[in-house]
């Protein structure tokens, strides 16, 4: 292939120390490759592995012109090695997709044609794969997954599609925007759904790993919860304002009161006065507070330095 030329598909995957499943990885994706039409590369990122995995890939980097070999310099997370991952590859199209091949690989051709606008709808620009049953994984996992994903939905202004992971095809257009967008902490899944234009749902059913366990313990789960929440809603950083409101009408009754009080002349000296003053200030610090959130929500929002919007197509004007 011309180094110029961009191959029909580009598979991208994130790995861990995960010698356990990559060669059965590389099987089932070279055999699906080889029933598409067109060029094809596998970018395989290795997330500074310590176990055999990097020589595993420059080994099938030696055996498969396909395929692309990439080393962190140390562990980056899920997110960025995909990420780095993304930025390397250079196809017209790109699967996204786990090493563990939780998310199987067979779907790829399925993923295509709705792409193409099988359902009817036209070109798509993301299929997402969305996980009707999930395989071999706890109750626990389940819940909190179930659990997340309706929070970040009652959270957060872009409709982030339920129970998806970043299994998904994209098209180098959606792929060019999410590369246009320097935040550092990356919740891909609902940068791509932010980023629109027509985003079709594949359904299938989620299995269980092929081998080796989940890189995700519950501390990297819940900070990966953050990262989404704060990426997507300044929310949080504006619940002092509604607690403010409250606590500054909840401070004005007990003002109200406590004067109330002392005209009648049943309360101890000096209590009126602190009683009042502390209702007030309490509410007024809050709802300062709450200003102060609006400000640096914005201030955070702007210093995503995302894009102010995006062009999907233009016709005609002689451009
Ligand atoms: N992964 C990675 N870096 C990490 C953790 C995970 O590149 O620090 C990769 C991992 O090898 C796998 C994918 O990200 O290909 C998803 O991880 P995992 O299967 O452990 O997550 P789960 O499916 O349990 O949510
Ligand atoms: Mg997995």
């Amino acid at each position: 292939m011309d180094k110029t030329e961009r191959p029909a598909i580009s598979v991208v995957a994130p790995c861990f120390n995960e010698e356990g499943v990559l060669p059965e990885f590389l099987r089932r994706v070279g055999a699906v490759l080889d029933g598409l039409p067109g060029t094809a590369e596998i970018v395989l990122v290795d997330d500074g592995s310590s176990d055999g995995t990097w020589r595993m890939m420059t080994e099938a980097a030696a055996r498969d012109s396909r395929v692309t070999a990439v080393r962190l310099m140390r562990n980056h997370g899920h997110q960025l090695a995909l990420t780095a991952g993304l930025s390397i590859c250079r196809g017209e199209r790109i699967l996204i997709i786990d090493a563990d091949l939780q998310d199987p690989p067979e779907l790829l051709p399925d993923m295509m044609a709705l792409m193409d606008g099988a359902d009817g709808g036209g070109e798509a620009d993301v299929v997402y794969g969305q996980r009707r049953r999930r395989e071999g994984e706890s109750l626990f996992k389940r819940g909190t997954a179930a659990a997340f994903y309706r929070l970040i939905d009652r959270l957060t202004e872009v409709e982030i599609p339920c129970d998806t992971g970043d299994f998904r095809l994209i098209n180098r257009r959606v792929l060019d925007l999410l590369l246009a967008m320097p935040e550092r902490h990356r919740f891909i899944r609902g940068m791509v759904a932010w980023i629109g234009g027509r985003q079709v749902p594949l359904v299938y059913d989620r299995k269980a790993r092929v081998a080796g366990e989940s890189k995700y313990p519950l501390k990297r789960m819940l900070r990966f919860a953050i990262d989404a929440i704060t990426g997507f809603s300044v929310l949080p950083l504006m619940a002092s304002m509604t607690i403010g409101w409250i606590m500054a009408a909840v401070g004005f009754a007990f003002f109200v009161y406590s004067i109330l009080g002392w005209l009648l002349d049943d309360t101890m000296p000096g209590w009126a006065s602190l009683m009042a003053a502390i209702g007030l200030l309490a509410g007024m610090q809050f709802l300062m507070l709450g200003v102060i959130g609006a400000y640096l929500g914005r201030l955070y929002d702007q210093s995503k330095g995302r894009p102010l919007f995006m062009i999907r197509d233009i016709v005609g004007g002689g451009r």
